[in-house]
């Protein structure tokens, strides 16, 4: 009889704070032991060679979301799940999106449904973007206790976008029930502007996407998300930072001690806003919000990165295909910038980018990886340590990982459903080799063997960290009133 169900031996174990070799021992899903002379194992793998790093936590992804007009997006919990796992991530924060004029609790539970498909596991973020009263004062706290503990605003787009007023609301809701915010920032009326001018001047084409939303217009918003999340004393995060200016706003204001986090993705490393301006329909493929900047903006979010200001980096995967006729070309090949779907595809590729831009190129530590993939998204939404670590108790969520391995991206490799990749071609260093999600092996070599429905809802319990600070205004707690 073995002592444990998995036993991994000879591989180094990379956490956010050390690196060292040791065997690592599993039993009923969750990290047994760790050390030399752990006993037998059921089945044994030969990490020699290889960094045994934390399952991924990639929390923000786009999976299987509903659409105000009918359908879903074409990315399943399935097909998103094996993306996933492919790519080293084993835990997934996707989205609940309310529709405008609609309640939170007949789409969530149709989310609920849908991701009982799911290979890896999961929470939500439930999307706001109608702060009705019977939302703010009945539903969100109802959802949150539940578990889903974040809550998600946009500052632009149609029809998502809240007002400051709106948005002030849900702060408060979240500051009264214990949930994170988390806010897309971009000025939606200077968006909408510049795009009238753009398109009233004919500049329509693809790279015109970046002009109608240049970096001033996210410093903007982000600069009024963190203000009024001040004014009510409610932390949130800023998600997917594309440049350091904007960076530059979170740092001011972790300097005076409010609780804001930053997000950023690997597009914004490696894509610019000149991947737009390829010939014909091409550009499409690289459209995302905010828009990808320059080389020196991504190298001024690496800075970011290394002094702490953007501590999580997840993918924003957001599935539209190219060729397909739901995707991005679902008004058409000429149709101006405005009316072509945002977002790109990532969830694979998030780690094999991360991991060849930032700890083979020289950028960062291989710890640094592992705090921006799995240990900081973990705590800051409240899986900590059951995942985003690797330590006796944690679920047993690891991938071992080739650091040396040369792979040149494929669309393939990634095995989302969507049918392109923004980085098709792009040469990296590093790879997973094996994925283990609570013990058992989901992906080896490419081949991702998990069950669908094999993936766990993650009820979300209130913690510490986002508590918040306690300092209001004048000492007037305008959130205690349900206004
Ligand atoms: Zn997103």
């Amino acid at each position: 009889m073995a002592d444990y169900d998995l036993v991994i031996t000879g591989g180094t174990v990379v956490t956010a704070a050390d690196t060292y070799r040791a065997d690592v021992a599993v039993r009923d899903g969750r990290i047994a032991a760790i050390g030399f002379g752990l006993g037998g194992g059921a089945t044994t793998l030969d990490a020699g060679g290889l960094l045994v790093l934390p399952g991924g936590v990639d929390s923000h992804c786009h999976i299987e979301q509903l659409h105000p007009g009918g359908g879903a997006d074409e990315e399943t919990f399935v097909t998103g799940s094996r993306s996933a796992l492919a790519g080293g991530t084993t835990t997934v924060i996707t989205f609940a999106a309310q529709f405008k004029g609609h309640g939170l609790g007949a789409a969530l539970a149709e989310y609920r449904r849908r991701a009982e498909a799911a290979m890896v596991d999961y929470s939500f973020h439930q999307i706001i973007t109608d702060a009705s009263d019977d939302v703010i004062f009945r539903e969100v706290p109802e959802i949150v206790s539940s578990g889903i503990r974040s809550l998600k605003v946009f500052l632009t787009y149609d029809p998502l976008h809240l007002d400051d007023r709106s948005f002030l609301r849900v702060l408060a809701a979240a500051r009264r029930c214990g949930a994170l915010v988390t806010v897309h920032c971009e000025n939606y009326d200077a968006i909408g502007w510049r795009t009238a001018a753009l398109l009233a001047d004919g500049r329509t084409s693809p790279k015109y996407h970046a002009w109608s939303r240049p970096a001033v217009i996210e410093r903007e918003a982000t600069y009024r998300a963190i203000a009024l999340a001040e004014l009510v004393d409610q932390p949130i995060q800023i998600f997917h930072v594309s440049c350091p200016e904007v960076a530059d706003e979170i740092a001011r204001a972790q300097a005076r001690g409010v609780k804001v986090w930053g997000e950023t993705c690997p597009q914004y490393f490696v894509l610019s806003a000149a991947d737009m301006d390829r010939p014909g329909f091409e550009g499409a493929k690289y459209m995302c919000s905010p828009s990808p900047r320059d080389r020196q903006a991504s190298e001024g979010l690496w800075d970011a990165v290394r002094r702490g200001t953007l501590d999580v980096v997840s993918s924003d995967h957001s599935g539209w295909g190219f060729e397909t006729p739901v995707g991005k070309r679902v008004n058409g090949v000429d149709a101006p910038f405005r009316d072509i779907p945002n977002g790109v595809p990532g969830l694979g590729s998030r780690l094999p980018i991360l991991f060849s831009e930032g700890v083979a190129a020289g950028r960062i530590s291989a710890n640094t990886f592992v705090q921006l993939t799995a240990t900081n998204p973990a705590k800051l939404f409240g899986l900590y340590p059951t995942k985003g670590t690797i330590a006796p108790g944690a679920d047993a969520d690891l991938v071992l990982w080739d650091p040396a391995r040369q792979t040149t991206i494929t669309n393939a490799r990634l095995q989302h459903v969507i049918d392109y990749t923004p980085y098709e071609g792009r040469q990296v260093t590093g790879w997973p080799a094996i994925t283990i999600r609570r013990g058992e092996i989901v992906m080896r070599d490419g081949v991702v063997e998990a069950a669908p429905g094999s993936g766990r809802f993650l009820r979300r319990e209130p913690y510490p960290l986002i508590a918040p600070t306690g300092r209001v205004p004048d000492g007037f707690d305008a959130s205690a009133f349900l206004v």
